[in-house]
């Protein structure tokens, strides 16, 4: 096992955003290509806000995309306890570390960490002040990603709020120093936290980690960063919509990732193998549902028919479409016809609902068509009979007796065929037709048949 230790850290707050799935995901994967320990930590402090429910969500949004980890809630390991609300000991531990090195001191009831160098001990005096006077060496980060940035603290800061609760800043690198955390990978937004974390790890007398800053996702319209009123910003949404997980995780990972090898979809094995920092985008990306509902679209189709009929099962009954017992054997010929043709789980009902139930809606648009050219109740009329006494209701059988019939009447089959789909299921397009009545069954067909002719 390598040496890379990495850790998500979320705060629960009762949403899983597709900002901290991504976080999590370059984590993983980074993890993963290396072999090193995927650490998940909770970074529970805000006592009001991260519930139980929460970190369920939470939790649950992990396991569903597939990210295991290797330490922390549920699974334990040697670096806990993996919960912030669990770890004040510690804090207390390294928090005397600075105060016995003369780093803090409080002011307002709160304690603050000393920077060293000329600062400015007062925001007032900070905004009065030229940039020229600030005489503290500038942090260096050597970024993985953005490269070499230089920022100066300006200000002290606080580590110890009023209510006696540690900060985020303090608690932050104590765990990550505790840990044995190697490669910090956030979002940059972390940016401006970064090099306050440097200067306490500075003043710990411990060596930072190294640090990735992964660019921002951008909402689908407009500036800015997605937020969770976004739509398409909830990973418990793809989840209850039946987007499939594999197709969630694939599209995630190329925002603000490039394998630059021309390819979408990616399998999760080739992504771990090709994961790493300096295929990371310094440009922020752009979420873009359409290209995230391809993806889906491409995993839908090349899942084999029984895992297909299962992830449906639940979404048609859901739907109203089909009862809970539903015949498994209807289903699935139901379900290898439209499988081909479905664009998501979410609107299969509308592509294959007609083969369910008997009220399916009849598309006037369709009916105004078929009925310019022939009329459907005639030609139906004809064919009727054949239908109801053919031998083996199957698509080979159905087309000769079909053909045989249109011969006689120096027709080309295919003039019978709107008007029987049209009849049968409503629409104007879907599966081939004889593939599609033959799974229909003699029975319905017939009464779908007799019931249109009124
Ligand atoms: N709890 C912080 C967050 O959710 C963690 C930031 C970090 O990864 O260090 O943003």
């Amino acid at each position: 096992m390598s040496k890379v230790r990495v850790r998500f850290a979320p705060s629960p707050t009762g949403f899983f955003h597709i900002g901290s799935a991504r976080t999590a995901l370059f984590n993983w994967l980074y993890a993963r290509h290396t072999g090193g320990t995927f650490v998940l930590r909770i970074e529970d402090t805000d006592k009001k806000r991260n519930t139980p429910e929460a970190l369920r969500v939470l939790l649950e949004g992990m396991k569903w995309m597939g990210m295991d980890w290797d330490e922390g809630p549920e699974v334990g390991g040697d670096y806990g306890p993996y919960f912030q609300s669990q770890r004040q000991p510690i804090y207390d531990e390294y928090l005397k570390k600075l105060t016995d090195a003369g780093r803090t001191y409080e002011k307002d009831g709160a304690i603050w960490f000393k920077l060293e160098g000329e600062r400015y001990s007062t925001y007032d005096d900070y905004l009065k002040a030229e940039v020229e006077k600030v005489k503290a060496a500038p942090i260096v980060i050597d970024d993985e990603v953005r490269g070499r940035v230089e920022r100066a603290e300006e200000m002290d800061f606080v580590l110890v709020r009023k209510d006696g609760s540690p900060g985020f800043h303090l608690v932050n690198v104590i765990d990550d120093i505790t840990m044995g955390i190697t490669h910090v990978i956030r979002g940059e937004d972390h940016l401006s936290n970064t090099s306050k974390h440097v200067e306490l790890f500075n003043a710990f007398g411990v060596k930072p980690p190294k640090f990735a800053h992964i660019p921002l996702i951008l909402k689908e319209e407009g500036s800015g960063k997605m937020s969770k009123r976004d739509k398409g910003a909830l990973i418990e949404e793809y989840e209850s919509r039946g987007f499939l997980a594999s197709a969630v995780r694939n599209y995630i990972s190329l925002l603000g990732w490039n394998p630059k090898n021309e390819r979408e979809k990616i399998d999760i094995d080739e992504i771990i193998e090709l994961f790493d920092f300096p295929g990371i985008n310094k440009g922020n990306s752009r979420f873009d549902e359409k290209k995230l509902s391809a993806l889906n679209a491409e995993y839908l189709r090349e899942l084999n028919i029984e895992s297909f009929t299962f992830l449906a099962r639940p979404i048609l009954n859901k739907a109203g479409v089909v009862s809970e017992d539903a015949d498994e054997d209807y289903l699935q010929a139901v379900l290898t016809l439209c499988q081909p043709k479905a664009r998501s789980l979410e609107t299969l009902s509308e592509l294959c609902g007609y083969f369910f139930i008997d009220n399916y809606a009849m598309d006037e648009k369709t009916g105004v068509k078929i009925a310019k050219k022939s009329d459907p109740k005639e030609l139906l009329g004809e064919v009727l009979p054949i239908l109801e006494s053919i031998k083996s209701f199957d698509a080979d059988s159905l087309k000769s007796a079909l053909e045989t019939h249109a011969e006689s009447k120096d027709q080309k089959v295919f003039a019978y065929f709107p008007a029987l789909r049209y009849a049968t299921s409503g629409q104007g397009g879907g599966p081939d037709l004889l593939p599609m009545l033959a799974v229909m069954g003699r029975e319905r067909v017939v009464a779908r048949i007799k019931q249109f002719i009124g």
